[in-house]
């Protein structure tokens, strides 16, 4: 355990499960005290146990984002309860796919609600704790924000709408010393990419566009993410860094060696 979030106090959304877990045990072991949200409070839970027993300091609340009036007693239980809030991470996410011509409007909109609207209802009530910290946000977007994916439209969508609104935030809250980036990752071994690909022959055909030719693990996510919400990205807001084995800059795909 090192010190880089020593006497922060930061909020992860959806920090029961995947890179919402690792981020939340990440910040722990350098220091911060981490508030954990999400809709089922026992996968919460174990992740709050796991960083009190290595000597951490966490705690858990079942919150839906896209319910503002939870968001609003969020915000306002942590700063009662540790006196500040200094980091933001909106991770939360519902992802419910479907063709586009074929989508229905609840589907379609189940995406933007806990993408965008909780996030926005996040950085909203978060807003003047931060101001008063001069905190951070890191919002997580995702690849498919830059790329299109069928049946993913809403999805994709509801990412690159995250990044204009980090940027937006970025703008609006540097006078305040409040910085805001995103963070876009590629594929992450966590439940949703499991579920899509349970075998380690699914994952190694699922690596074959990607450069670095693996699936990515959560902590290397989370390691991004601390950089980003640390003092040491003092001069960094309005980024979104990609986090994707160089996913998103290859235009032709193959081995880069010309050997024969
Ligand atoms: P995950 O394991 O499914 O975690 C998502 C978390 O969000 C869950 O803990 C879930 O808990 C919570 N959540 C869902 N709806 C919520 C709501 N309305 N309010 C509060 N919490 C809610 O997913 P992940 O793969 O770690 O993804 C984490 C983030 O990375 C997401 O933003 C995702 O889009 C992004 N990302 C992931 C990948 C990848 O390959 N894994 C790639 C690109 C981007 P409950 O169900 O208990 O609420």
């Amino acid at each position: 355990m090192t010190d880089r979030l020593k006497d922060k106090v930061a909020i992860i959304t959806g920090g029961g499960s995947g890179i919402g877990a690792a981020i939340a045990k990440r910040f722990a072991a350098e220091g911060a005290r981490v508030v954990i949200c999400g809709r089922r409070l026992e996968p919460l839970q174990e992740v709050v146990t796991e960083i009190t027993l290595a000597g951490g300091t966490a705690e858990a609340f079942s919150v839906d984002v896209s319910d503002e009036h939870a968001v609003n007693g969020l915000i306002s239980n942590t700063v009662e309860s540790y006196g500040q809030l200094n980091i933001l991470v909106n991770n939360a996410v519902s992802i419910a796919p479907g063709m586009l011509a074929e989508q229905s409007t609840e589907s379609w909109r189940q995406n933007f609600t806990v993408t965008v609207d909780g996030t926005m209802f996040m950085m909203r009530a978060a807003y003047p704790h931060l101001k008063h910290s001069q905190g951070s946000v890191v919002n997580i977007s995702s690849i498919c924000g830059q790329l299109a994916t069928p049946c993913m439209a809403a999805y994709s969508s509801a990412k690159s709408a995250l990044t204009t609104l980090t940027r937006n935030a970025a703008v609006e809250w540097a006078p305040h010393n409040i910085r805001v980036n995103a963070v876009v990752p590629g594929a992450i071994l966590t439940p949703p990419t499991q579920a899509v690909m349970p075998t380690e022959d699914a994952q190694k055909a699922g690596s074959a566009l990607i450069p670095l030719k693996r699936i990515g693990d959560p902590v290397e996510v989370a390691n991004a993410i601390l950089f980003l919400a640390s003092d040491e990205a003092s001069y960094i807001t309005g980024v979104a860094l990609n986090v994707d084995g160089g996913r998103a800059v290859e235009l032709v795909t193959g081995d880069a060696s010309w050997e024969d």
